[in-house]
């Protein structure tokens, strides 16, 4: 309430209300050298968290703001042609106003809440914005989201002793620092801290991960693609100016990260789906104890050693499958990557 009230008071030179001439975009302003020109005021961008961005543009959160996309495919890949048609504020308004039934419902099904809010009442595509918090977006949101999913794919296939063993390892080099805690033990990351992780993240993992199981290896090697799309990612949309060909890299980056993503469901899984993952990996580890005792007299040290490698690969297998049935990457952030080339350009 307060949030739209202050908006309405800064932008109220740009709305309809107080210029009807708005709607053609021009208005007569006053310059300092006292004479009046023809001017077309353009209100370009903002800097904002996604919460914030929802509350500024009044609609339900997780739910995106440049688009309608349902909430239950913010995860899937969008092809850069077949986007979903932009949100359009002078229909909220519309809607907003009619006080019928049947417009309450049109708001809802669009996630959109009702009541006064300037976008509503200012003569342009809010969506058409540039928006350069996507960046924001990017370096505290998906790295972040990468960050985890690794760490939870490490401690399944528990290489976790050997990843925090080789993040420890990485030297300090120009402007890379030194590291002294291991992922687990920081609590919090700043933006320089994640642009430097972004420097040798790719290296860690992909040595992480050597030395695999025939079974394990098109996993891990999924799991490398999958961080390497989403470093290039986010490398691409950290330069200072693109061309059509970096376009098309940023666009290739994102659709094979959409590809490969589902080999860390582990780590977007929900806690009721990271419950069911547990219980099940208890059962499982039952079972093998059971396995081992039967077998302890008989067991020669290496096929005991086998035995225990073949049942780590079975329950890795058994939590990944329970973790597939119940996760989904339906995350507004994952969603808003699909728009970064679209906003950049
Ligand atoms: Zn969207």
């Amino acid at each position: 309430m307060v949030l739209n009230e202050v908006l309405r008071r800064v932008l109220q030179p740009l709305t309809f209300k107080q210029h009807p001439c708005a709607e053609r975009g021009y208005y007569n302003v006053l310059w300092p050298d006292g004479n009046f020109r023809r001017c077309e005021p353009v209100l370009s961008a903002w800097l904002a968290d996604c919460p914030e961005y929802s509350d500024l543009h009044h609609l339900e959160r997780h739910v995106c703001f440049w688009c309608v996309c349902p909430k239950n495919e913010l995860g899937d890949c969008v092809h850069p042609d077949k986007q979903y048609p932009r949100r359009d504020h002078n229909l909220y308004r519309t809607l907003s106003d009619a006080h019928t039934k049947g417009a309450e419902v049109e708001l809802l099904s669009r996630h959109v809440h009702r009541g006064f809010n300037v976008f509503r009442h200012i003569p342009c595509i809010v969506s058409d914005f540039p928006k350069p918090a996507h960046l924001h977006t990017m370096s505290n949101g998906m790295l972040d989201h990468l960050q985890k999913w690794i760490f939870h794919f490490m401690k399944t296939h528990e290489r976790r002793d050997k990843y925090s063993a080789i993040w420890l390892s990485v030297p300090a080099y120009h402007d890379l620092t030194l590291n002294t805690k291991s992922y687990e033990e920081v609590s919090q990351w700043n933006g320089k801290e994640m642009k430097e992780m972004s420097w040798y993240l790719f290296g860690v993992v992909t040595h992480s991960l050597r030395g695999g199981s025939p079974a394990q290896g098109p996993i891990f090697n999924r799991a490398i693609e999958c961080t390497r799309a989403l470093l290039e990612l986010y490398m691409y949309a950290r330069y200072k100016s693109r061309d059509d060909a970096s376009f098309s890299y940023m666009e290739d980056a994102l659709h094979r990260f959409h590809t490969v993503k589902d080999v860390f469901s582990l780590g977007q899984a929900g806690n009721k789906a990271k419950a069911k993952a547990n219980a099940v990996r208890t059962e499982l580890v039952k079972k093998r104890k059971v396995d081992e005792e039967t077998n302890a007299a008989t067991w020669i040290p290496s096929k005991k050693r086998r035995e225990m490698n073949a049942w780590r690969d079975y329950i890795t297998h058994k939590i990944d499958i329970s973790n597939d049935i119940n996760a989904d990457f339906n995350c507004l952030k994952i969603h808003l990557m699909a728009h970064w080339a679209e906003q950049i350009r």
